[in-house]
């Protein structure tokens, strides 16, 4: 069945491209492409008591009292209405809309939708909606959908229209399916669920809709986590051997000893290795807290027992900076390590390759390279994947079916709380790192205003001329690159031309190629550029231990575990480090969170106070840790209904299932994300 955009009325290739850019590709995804919030027209106020300023549009009706037109300049009208009921006035007005002026008389009914302010003592409306007669020119809720350049809201109201529309002629476009559905029973019929959750009637019944969409989405997705559970332990994997001489060898000559989160996690490991269902496990721990040496003794031991391992990491600084510690960690140890990357030459390519496959190599280091067809193990029996939201199901899997079931191990510095992560990572064991090796600095973290930033600009000055480096990180705009870039090319051009002319400066962006912006990053860890001005594109874990001050433009518009991540970049080396946060202030929200960031050092802590801030999964990159990110449900909201949504799962494939049902609904509901992870 084809599901796709085109065959929605009004949908041509230029807004199917637009609405790709959305992440919407069928009209399933449309129809979850839920409002991200609602123009309340359901409601008139009476003038006198509407919120003034009113943050979103409100509705008002009046009678005209006055229709004035001036004109300050030449070329240029105002049209000013005053309009007034019984608890006050509100003058509307427009610019440049000489027409309108024909519309209006004195004593005529006009109901108006927009913000209100204050202008000189009078509440004011902009360019209002009208309507004339006093009734609305739309009663309810109205949508307001996320956008992208050239796509305005009436487009997605139309299309979501069309859409729902075309699903009431044919039931089978809608996200859910009947194994589902007839699992969670809802109170409505899906269609009327989107329906309520697109046009509402009442936020009652919205909040109705939402649960039950919820719910569903909820129970699909654990059903779809536990029936890959199912058919991973149906593999048999490398039973290992108790720790030998090797892996002590190894650990004696660590030069320093480890700290209990390591030893754990590392007995988490050995225990999952030493049976003979395959790991599947995550470790998460802060940025510095020592995940790559655990990471080692995994890799050790895989080796003692008579196989190969392999580290894949995000980018090819990451990847040499593992090679490079690696050959130090088993310096004197009968482990040959070698690193393959994009820029290993044709020759020594061959002869890593050739070496791998006879099983001369022992641990092979590397980036996406790793997963290229060619590259052939002769027995791969443990991959682990740094930062492992950086790469896609797909990739992770490529890897790993280089080898017979071979262990798997992710690492990751985006922590999630601890209550969150067993419902989260519903399919993988997590172990935590919380604590850091010993004799770590604190950042010092500052929150600071726009009036101080000449301030920090001369602080940051002081500190490149005795030799430190610095990364400045640019605001982030919504919903558009562009205006991203924009700014981060504005300000880069202002600094290096005017405060830091005496300094060589660095732009790195995420239009850039992955090529330049190594070549950039490069530049920085090499001290050839002071001051690097960045997106929020910074690489992960990368190590510039020269660098001691991140300042953070525009903090504001950050969230916890964002900043968290951003603040980890500085602090790797023996000098005091600094965040510096500037924001233009903002709500008590924000002051909150740019206050912990100040006092909060540790990454599970600042999660769990994002949790309880704001409630929401998306902020600490959920959809980064690899699974569907969920429209309707919020996975930290809505716990309990997961929690419910499991059991109900695990109840469902009790039964008699068939498999194959269930996929094909959902890939429907998540797309093909979701596919690469169940064949993962
Ligand atoms: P991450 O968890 O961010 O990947 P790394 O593994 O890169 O952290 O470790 C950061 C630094 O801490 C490295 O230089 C490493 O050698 C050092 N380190 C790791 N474990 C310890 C420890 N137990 N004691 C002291 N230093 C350690
Ligand atoms: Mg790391």
């Amino acid at each position: 069945m084809d599901g796709t955009l085109r065959r929605l009325k009004g949908i041509g290739a230029r807004k199917e491209a637009l609405f790709a850019r959305l992440g919407i590709q069928t009209i399933s995804d449309l129809l979850q492409y839920f409002p991200r919030e609602y123009e309340d027209r359901s409601r008139i106020w009476p003038i006198g008591s509407a919120p003034t300023p009113s943050p979103t549009p409100v509705l008002v009706c009046g009678t005209v009292r006055s229709v004035q037109e001036l004109r300050p300049r030449r070329g240029m009208t105002i049209l000013k209405v005053l309009i007034a009921d019984d608890s006050g006035a509100v003058e509307l007005t427009w610019f440049n809309q000489p027409f309108k002026k024909k519309v209006f008389h004195v004593g005529m009914d006009v109901a108006a939708f927009g913000k209100i302010e204050w202008a000189y003592g009078r509440r004011q409306m902009n360019s209002p909606e009208t309507e004339q007669g006093g009734l609305s020119p739309e009663q309810g809720f109205v949508p307001v959908y996320g956008l992208t350049d050239g796509l305005r809201q009436n487009d997605v109201r139309k299309a979501v229209r069309e859409a729902l529309a075309e699903a009431e002629r044919c039931p089978s476009l809608l996200p859910g399916w009947d194994g589902g559905r007839s699992v969670c029973g809802g109170f409505m019929p899906e269609l009327q669920a989107y329906e309520a959750m697109h046009f509402p009637p009442s936020m009652e019944v919205r909040r109705k809709a939402r649960e039950q969409l919820a719910f569903e989405e909820l129970f699909d997705m654990q059903l779809g986590l536990l029936l890959r559970r199912r058919q991973e332990g149906k593999q048999m994997g490398i039973k290992c051997g108790p720790n030998g001489s090797l892996l002590k060898q190894f650990i004696s000559q660590l030069p320093f000893s480890l700290t209990r989160g390591q030893t754990q996690a590392f007995l988490d490991i050995q225990a999952d290795m030493e049976s003979e269902v395959p790991m599947q496990r995550l470790v998460q721990g802060d940025v510095g807290s020592g995940k790559t040496v655990v990471a080692a003794m995994a890799l050790t031991k895989i080796v003692e027992n008579g196989y190969q391992g392999a580290l894949m990491a995000p980018t090819e600084i990451l990847a040499i900076q593992h090679y490079e510690e690696f050959l130090k960690l088993f310096r004197g140890l009968p482990v040959r390590v070698a690193v393959l990357t994009g820029r290993t030459t044709a020759k020594e390519r061959d002869a890593l390759l050739e070496d791998l496959r006879r099983g001369n190599i022992q641990i092979l280091i590397g980036t996406h390279a790793l997963i290229q067809k060619d590259v052939a193990f002769c027995d791969l029996g443990l991959v682990v994947t740094d930062e492992q939201h950086r790469f896609g199901v797909r990739q992770r899997a490529a890897l790993q079916g280089k080898g017979r079931a071979p262990h798997a191990l992710f690492m990751t510095a985006t922590p999630i709380p601890r209550t969150l992560a067993l419902s989260v990572y519903g399919d993988l064991d997590v172990s935590s790192i919380r604590e850091m090796p010993p004799g770590r600095k604190v950042v010092k973290t500052y929150a600071v205003g726009e009036a101080m930033r000449r301030r920090v600009y001369a602080f940051m000055e002081k500190l490149m001329a005795q030799g430190q480096q610095c990364y400045v990180v640019c605001p982030l705009v919504e919903e558009s690159e562009t205006v991203d870039l924009q700014a981060a090319t504005a300000l880069y051009e202002e600094l290096r031309a005017t405060v830091f002319k005496n300094r060589p400066c660095g732009l790195v962006h995420g239009r850039m190629t992955g090529k330049e912006k190594a070549a950039v990053m490069e530049d920085f860890q090499d001290g050839r550029i002071s001051l690097l001005v960045a997106t929020s594109v910074i690489e992960v874990g990368v190590n510039v231990p020269n660098a001691t001050v991140m300042l953070i433009d525009g903090a504001e518009r950050f969230g916890l575990a964002q900043l968290h991540q951003l603040r980890g970049r500085v602090g790797r080396g023996s000098q005091q480090a600094y965040c510096i946060l500037l924001s233009k202030g903002g709500s008590e929200e924000t002051r909150q969170r740019l206050q912990w960031m100040e006092k909060i050092h540790d990454g599970f802590e600042l999660a769990e106070k994002d949790l309880l801030l704001r409630g929401a999964g998306r902020l600490f990159g959920y959809a980064q840790h690899g699974l569907p990110d969920l429209k309707a449900a919020d996975i930290v909201r809505d716990i309990s209904l997961l929690t419910a949504a499991r059991d109900k799962a695990a109840d469902y494939l009790k039964g008699p299932v068939d498999e194959e049902t269930i996929y094909a609904a959902l890939e429907r509901r998540f797309g093909t994300r979701f596919q690469g992870l169940l064949n993962n």
